[in-house]
Formats: C-alpha cells, sequence, structure tokens
C-alpha cells in the first residue's frame, strides 16, 4: 500500500541550451523544447530578440532563461554553462547560432571568410568544448544545425559551404570521441528554412526564391518547425540510438537530379 513517504521526488527536469534562440530556426527550437516541458536555456548576441521570443513563452511547468553572448567569445561561453549548471546539469544543446555570406573565393575578402568561418565552426567547437563535461555528466545530446550546403557544393557560398562542411565533420568526430561517454552528437542539415537569414539572402535576387523552391521535390521551402521537430526528437529518449547522423532534411532536394517539369499534376 502506498502512501505520501513512499512516493519518489519528481525526477530532474531536462536542461536545455538552445543557441540563435533569438530568431529563426532556433526560436522555434526553444519553443518546440519550452512546449514539452523543458527548463531552456536562450545564447544569442541578440538580447532585444532573446528578449522578444522568451516573453511569448508558455512553458510548461520549465523556466525560461536568456544569455547574451556571441558563441565566438569561449570565456563567455564558458561563464553561460557553469551558470546553467547550477540549475542541476545540461541534458541537450541545439546549436542553431550561424550567418551566411555570399561570395565566390575571387569576391570574398579574407575577413568575410574568418567571420564566416569564426561564427559557423568555432563557434561550434566553442560550444562543444564547453558544453562537453556537462554533457557527459547526464548521458547527454548534442545537435548541430549545418546545412545541405555541408554536405554538397553550392555556388556563391564559398565560405559558408566550407564552414558547414566543418561542422558536419567536427560533430562526426565528436559522436567518435564522446559515443562511449554516452554523449549523442547529431548533425540536421536543412535546405533553405523560411527566416529571417532567407529573406536577406533573396533581398537582393528576389527571382532566385523561386527557382530554388522549384527545385525542391516537396514543392516548399522548410519552415521553422520542421527543424525545431526534428531537433526535439532527436534530443529525445525516442532519438537515443541516433549519434554521428547527418540528417538531409530539405524535402528531398539532396536525393539526386530532380526535374520538376516531370513533376505529376
Ligand atoms: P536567423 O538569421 O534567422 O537566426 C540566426 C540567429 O543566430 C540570430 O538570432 C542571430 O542573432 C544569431 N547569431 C548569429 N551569429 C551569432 C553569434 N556570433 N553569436 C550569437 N548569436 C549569433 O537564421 P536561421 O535561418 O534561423 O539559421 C539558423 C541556423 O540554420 C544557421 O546555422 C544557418 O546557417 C542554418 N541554416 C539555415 C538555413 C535557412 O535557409 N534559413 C538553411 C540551412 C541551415
Amino acid at each position: 500500500m502506498s502512501n505520501g513517504l513512499d512516493m519518489k521526488p519528481p525526477g530532474p527536469r531536462e536542461n536545455a541550451v538552445v543557441t540563435g534562440a533569438a530568431s529563426g530556426i532556433g526560436a522555434a527550437v526553444a519553443r518546440r523544447l519550452w512546449q514539452r516541458g523543458a527548463n531552456v536555456f536562450m545564447i544569442d548576441r541578440d538580447v532585444d530578440g532573446l528578449r522578444s521570443v522568451s516573453s511569448n513563452a508558455d512553458a510548461h511547468g520549465g523556466m525560461v532563461g536568456i544569455f547574451q553572448a556571441d558563441v565566438t567569445d569561449g570565456e563567455k561561453i564558458e561563464g553561460i554553462f557553469a551558470e546553467i549548471s547550477r540549475h542541476g546539469g545540461v541534458d541537450s544543446v541545439v546549436h542553431c547560432a550561424g550567418v551566411a555570406r555570399i561570395g565566390t573565393v575571387a569576391e570574398m575578402d579574407e575577413a568575410t571568410f574568418d567571420f564566416v568561418l569564426n561564427v559557423n565552426l568555432k563557434g561550434t567547437f566553442l560550444l562543444a568544448k564547453h558544453a562537453m563535461p556537462f554533457l557527459v555528466n547526464r548521458k547527454g545530446s548534442f545537435t548541430a544545425i549545418a546545412s545541405d550546403a555541408g554536405t554538397q557544393g553550392a555556388s556563391g557560398y564559398a565560405a559558408y559551404c566550407a564552414s558547414k562542411h566543418g561542422v558536419v565533420g567536427l560533430i562526426r568526430s565528436m559522436a567518435l570521441d564522446h559515443g562511449p561517454q554516452g554523449v549523442r552528437c547529431n548533425t540536421i542539415c536543412p535546405g533553405f528554412v523560411q527566416t529571417p537569414m532567407l529573406d536577406q539572402l533573396f533581398a537582393d535576387n528576389p527571382s532566385d526564391r523561386a527557382y530554388y523552391e522549384k527545385t525542391v521535390p516537396l514543392g516548399r521551402f522548410a519552415r521553422p518547425e520542421d527543424v525545431a521537430e526534428l531537433a526535439a526528437f532527436i534530443s529525445s529518449p525516442a532519438g537515443a540510438y541516433l549519434n554521428g547522423a547527418v540528417i538531409a532534411l530539405d524535402g528531398g532536394s539532396t536525393a539526386g537530379y530532380f526535374s520538376s517539369a516531370a513533376t505529376p499534376g
């Protein structure tokens, strides 16, 4: 017969860290995770964006915390993880912060190349480095949002493409290094996603938008929520055997050659 004294205290609540959470994919991931009851710690350099996203938090019993930081600032990131760990540890990181700049190697200056590599690749390294001791403690999950430009070339996106290939390689190595410690490391490679980043990329060439949308067999770009759903799955118990995966989330655009003219209907 059970009485109050037999009852176990509730287990610790899931602590999730989401970078790039002030906008687009990161904001959708934060929303998805707080809807499942996680404590969500949001990191971004854009503090107004963080405030605006978190002000709509209908947290299901969890808490939502915001931290303004540039992901290239290792010391700051280290301090943030130390602070988050005081709330019980870190179960998952979904690293979404990133930048895109257009240009071939001939067009792009060195500073722009360094900037893109620093934010996208070194930023992933710094997040992973400072999260890892806490993820090892909780046998957690690290998911990076790379891109379809991390598994294939993209004309006019030399630095972006190089940085995202780097992210895929880094995560695969992390899966081998830290899988034996119980930490799962995975990469999502979206095609085009309807976010402010996409609007900015197509601002000068709106006709490109319609052109690229026709190259997607499913006939539309992804929504941030499509990416958030997969990120939430990976960090949940349902994703427990996923490690080192590089998951295309692109409506089929990297599956092979595609002619929109051949589409039925
Ligand atoms: P977004 O511009 O809407 O959001 C990116 C967020 O990252 C912003 O809030 C920005 O402030 C933050 N950020 C950028 N640099 C930062 C830094 N140095 N430190 C801290 N925060 C920083 O873009 P998004 O479309 O949501 O992109 C999220 C991720 O998904 C990026 O890594 C991007 O490369 C990747 N991605 C986007 C698309 C797409 O079509 N939108 C496709 C594939 C992959």
